[in-house]
């Protein structure tokens, strides 16, 4: 066992040291009941402690936990919750049956034997939990998703990506709508991460040369459930103040530093892998910023005697690449002489010359790492149906070009790009009580069908009053989220009152709240909904019908022009005339979501179509009984069907200047005469049975559709399966 997870064993009570287990395998993130655990321990402290368990057991004085192995409700709890982990693990399965692990749908699927080897995940960031801040938005949480449900079906993968010393930041906002960004340092060993050691307990270390030096990395490794996810790390005394300060922190702006930090990701993950031992079968650059994985592995080959177009051909026959990003901004491109001054001499390496070696990725003059990651990528794929089509368009020059690199498999249609649209991980993102109502009534193993469509239809078969009752208990939960971290905030004496009333003191959760919270990029329009402001005031201060909209969201440090939307959106959730009604939450993160998304009524999201690749908030809204009310964009043209939400705008517009006011328009007036009248028809005894109806169509379409495990299964039927 793992020193630290041994040490926090070791200061328990023997009767709850399995807890101690327990804090480092993040399978609690998704068990409601593991979760009251560690709350039932200290519960001001679980708060305090942003959940986290490991902080919370050394917290605790050895009086305090010695009662807790004498409380025999505690006890019940603790043997019912360890009982399900160690089944889960399959370590009870071992010691009660002859096979050893847990039949999976991916074990009943897949022959055991040719599946040996796990794959390995890259990503720059995981979104697991708030307790694990690895993570900018949506495609640090899908991530975060893919390896819990890999977990749960029974795929063997390995996570690869880095920890970060100050992880993203932390989010306050000025009393005149400023977004300040706070780095507090974490303390790795108070996180539910343990040193990857050899056996002799010194720490494995790897190390990738940049600018002709050698940088070592250490790894961490965080389990989730049945999955381990390495994070490498270079803060250590042999590296100079520089390479410390690498995986400092997330996506830093500075270009030099990017390049620096993919180099490690992808030579230093390859590395990381090899010293352990592991040979995946397949590997997944989730996104360009692991791309140089590829380089690294030809490297190997090259060195192993074969040519280096050879080693392409070996590279990609088990390689495959998901692209994020329809902005062509968002997709990291290189100076060639900058990516020179860091890699120098890597081509001499890999037996070929400067110039053949930026052929690779040359994206119109400059090194694309979408590029690279798509010339050695046997399969490659959007992560909508939507943004398939447009990621084609986008990337279609590099096939028109030329012809494609020998060996790549063109998938689907005669595309070069797929498609698997996103999903969300149904246990996740469905809170505990909710879950009990939905066991009800789509049966006891509803959890390992939540793909499956026909059993989804079952929740019209539970009553209106059983669902508002539900969705009343989510929306009384938000407005206390909201209010205690007023109170708290407000108890530091660092904000004005008028911060206090923004942060959502006046909210009455019976009223209809909407809900817009993801990143500030400007591309996702959070201040369309200002347009006319006077219109607006009108709807939400419509004394029958009021109206609340809570906001929450990051926006990049660097990205001055995010920053100015958060700004002038808060300038007018602090004006008087919005009656307390706008809302902001400072710091945005997956507690935060998890509160909004099961919350409010009505998710909004007001992308510039077509530069939403997916989005998945709205995903989990959805699951929830949350309605969208979204532009047809990313995800939403595959699940809107006229009954289980509602459309903003329409597919095509001559300008962007058009898109706007369409969109504007549509926004109020859908407002206006449908989704507020709908919200406050209510019957006699206060039940709104339109609204209801219409919200079970939207778990019903929505839940099964876009669930990680109807996303997972299509990547290993489709990407993972043809390689291995
Ligand atoms: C789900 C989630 C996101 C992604 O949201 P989009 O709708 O894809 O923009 C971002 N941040 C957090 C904390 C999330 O939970």
């Amino acid at each position: 066992m793992e020193i630290e997870v041994k040490s926090l064993v070791e200061a328990l009570p023997k009767r709850i040291q399995k807890l101690g287990v327990l804090a480092y395998n993040l399978w609690w993130t998704w068990q409601p009941d593991a979760q009251a655990l560690f709350y039932k321990v200290e519960p001001l402290l679980w708060e305090q402690f942003v959940h986290n368990p490991v902080k919370l057991l050394r917290a605790l004085s050895p009086a305090s936990l010695n009662l807790l192995a004498k409380d025999a409700t505690f006890l019940a709890e603790y043997d019912r919750v360890i009982d399900a982990f160690e089944a889960y693990l399959g370590a009870a399965a071992q010691s009660k049956s002859a096979s050893a692990t847990p039949q999976t749908w991916f074990s009943q699927n897949y022959a055991a034997a040719k599946w040996a080897n796990p794959v390995a995940y890259f990503s720059m960031e995981y979104g697991v939990f708030e307790v694990l801040p690895l993570y900018a938005g949506g495609l640090g949480v899908l991530a975060g998703d893919h390896l819990k449900e890999s977990s749960d079906i029974g795929l063997p993968l390995i996570g690869v990506g880095f920890i970060y010393q100050y992880g993203y930041f932390k989010q306050r906002i000025t009393e005149d709508g400023w977004q300040e960004a706070d780095y507090p340092a974490y303390d790795f060993n108070q996180l539910p991460v343990t040193l990857v050691r050899k056996p002799d307990g010194t720490a494995v270390t790897v190390s990738a040369r940049i600018s002709g030096r050698e940088v070592t990395m250490q790894a961490w490794k965080a389990q989730i459930g049945r999955v381990p996810l390495y994070l490498l790390d270079t803060n250590l005394p042999q590296n100079s103040e520089y390479d410390r300060s690498l995986t400092q922190r997330l996506y830093v702006p500075d270009p030099d530093k990017r390049i620096d930090q993919e180099w490690l990701l992808g030579v230093g993950g390859v590395r990381l892998l090899r010293a352990l031992s592991v040979t995946p079968a397949v590997w997944h650059m989730n996104e360009g910023h692991p791309a140089f994985l590829t380089i690294e592995r030809a490297r190997e080959l090259v060195v192993a005697g074969h040519t280096f177009a050879d080693a392409c051909d070996v590279v990609r026959k088990n390689t495959v690449f998901t692209t994020h990003t329809p902005v062509p901004a968002g997709n990291d491109a290189f100076a060639f002489w900058q990516i020179e001054r860091h890699l120098n001499g890597i081509w001499n390496d890999l037996g070929i010359t400067r110039d053949e070696f930026f052929a690779l990725a040359d994206q119109q003059g400059s090194y694309g790492m979408t590029v690279l990651a798509l010339r050695m990528a046997a399969r490659a794929n959007g992560v909508s149906k939507l943004h398939g089509e447009v990621a084609n368009d986008m990337w279609k020059w590099m096939y028109d070009a030329q012809n494609l690199p020998a060996g790549s498999v063109i998938p689907t249609g005669g595309q070069p790009i797929h498609y698997i649209t996103n999903g969300v991980h149904c246990p996740t993102w469905i809170p505990r009580r909710a879950k009990r109502h939905y066991a009800q009534y789509l049966g006891d193993s509803w959890l390992e069908n939540v793909d499956d469509q026909a059993m989804w239809q079952k929740i019209h078969d539970m009553p209106n009053e059983e669902l508002w009752q539900l969705r009343k208990h989510y929306k009384r939960k938000l407005a206390t989220f909201m209010l205690e971290r007023a109170r708290a905030k407000w108890a530091t004496h660092t904000v004005h009152p008028v911060q206090t009333i923004a942060s959502g003191i006046m909210i009455e959760p019976m009223h209809l709240t909407i809900g817009f919270a993801r990143r500030f990029p400007t591309y996702k329009r959070a201040t369309l909904i200002l347009r006319d402001v006077e219109r607006l005031m009108r709807i939400i201060n419509n004394a029958r019908m009021p109206v609340q909209i809570i906001y929450a969201g990051k926006s990049h440090p660097h990205d001055e022009p995010g920053k100015l939307l958060i700004q002038q959106l808060y300038r007018q959730i602090k004006n008087a005339d919005s009656s307390g009604r706008l809302v902001f939450i400072e710091d945005y993160d997956t507690n935060v979501a998890r509160h909004m998304v099961m919350g409010v009524d009505v998710w909004l999201n007001t992308p510039r179509r077509p530069y939403e690749a997916s989005g998945t908030s709205g995903m989990k809204a959805s699951l929830n009984g949350a309605m969208n009310f979204s532009v047809l964009d990313g995800w939403w043209p595959e699940a809107f069907d006229g009954t289980n939400g509602w459309k903003i705008g329409r597919d095509v517009y001559a300008s962007e200047a058009e898109q706007d006011q369409v969109d504007a328009e549509s926004l109020y007036s859908t407002l206006e005469n449908e989704i507020v009248p709908l919200y406050y028809d209510q019957d006699e005894v206060g039940i709104p049975n339109g609204w209801l109806n219409r919200a079970k169509n939207a778990i019903a379409s929505c839940a099964p559709m876009f669930s990680t495990r109807r996303m997972l299964k299509q990547y290993i039927q489709e990407m993972y399966a043809p390689l291995v």
